[in-house]
């Protein structure tokens, strides 16, 4: 299993981080992506990162909850990180108006030009989008550009947003551990979207799956997703992991897998 989001580098691993990872890796999860937050996480993901290039990736970007007035100082620094060129690609960004709508003007400048560096550097996006589905697509749509591609993580939309996003052409949607909340109505969404356009992901330390739930999640609750997935979609586990592995590759091209 490739867990395409994970924050593990954050202090919530701190005292047991090395088991975390030995858990993971027991389970069968051979990859994790580290996405950034914001300027003060990117050194302890890089860090966890080159403890083991082989396990994990880094993505490298400005999260929208972490945008405010003075973004140009954030966005130069997450620049200079994109010219060191050691990145699988650029995320976490995107726009929230769950916590706080009063930046929405600077979330679109700072996802948009996000958005250009993605086609500049020709890495795939990790996209975040709370409360903002249509301005976010709309960002997306406006740089019509069709080798752009990523994933909109964490996805919780509508069948119709699945179309809209599949309509992008290289976009997959990151399906965590919603999709086994009985009230989040999402493994009632999927029965109407085909598993092609399918990612794993964790989003450690949140978004614990059932029956977890309300704990701290971590990389190894992952096969919980996997088998909600093999009953939505009627098949075996093992067939969901083989084929979101693909997936997943398709979107992040660079990454290099131990047991590959
Ligand atoms: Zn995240």
């Amino acid at each position: 299993m490739i867990d395409t989001h994970a924050h593990i580098y954050l202090k919530e691993f701190d005292d047991d981080r090395t088991s975390v990872i030995e858990r993971a890796k027991a389970a069968g999860v051979k990859h994790i992506i580290l996405p950034n937050v914001d300027t003060e996480t990117i050194q302890a993901m890089l860090a966890l990162r080159n403890s083991d290039p082989l396990f994990f990736s880094a993505a490298i970007g400005l999260h929208p909850t972490a945008v405010t007035e003075n973004y140009q100082s954030a966005l130069n620094e997450i620049e200079q990180q994109l010219n060191t060129n050691q990145y699988c690609a650029i995320g976490e960004i995107g726009i929230d108006l769950y916590w706080d709508k009063t930046h929405l003007k600077e979330q679109k400048i700072v996802f948009e030009k996000q958005l250009e560096w993605a086609i500049k550097y020709q890495l795939p996006v990790i996209i975040h989008v709370r409360d903002a589905f249509p301005e976010a697509l709309e960002s997306v749509q406006k740089l019509n550009c069709k080798a752009l591609k990523g994933v909109f993580h964490s996805f919780t939309g509508t069948h119709e947003n699945a179309k809209e996003i599949a309509a992008l052409g290289g976009f997959k949607l990151g399906i965590n551990g919603v999709v086994t909340f009985k009230n989040a109505g999402l493994a009632k969404t999927l029965l109407g979207i085909p598993l092609n356009n399918l990612i794993l992901e964790t989003d450690a330390p949140y978004l614990t799956p059932v029956p977890h739930r309300g704990k701290r999640n971590e990389p190894k609750h992952l096969i919980y997703t996997v088998k909600k997935l093999a009953e939505i979609y009627q098949t075996s586990s093992e067939d969901i992991i083989k084929k979101t592995d693909k997936h997943a590759k398709q979107v992040f091209e660079t990454i290099i897998f131990a047991t590959d």
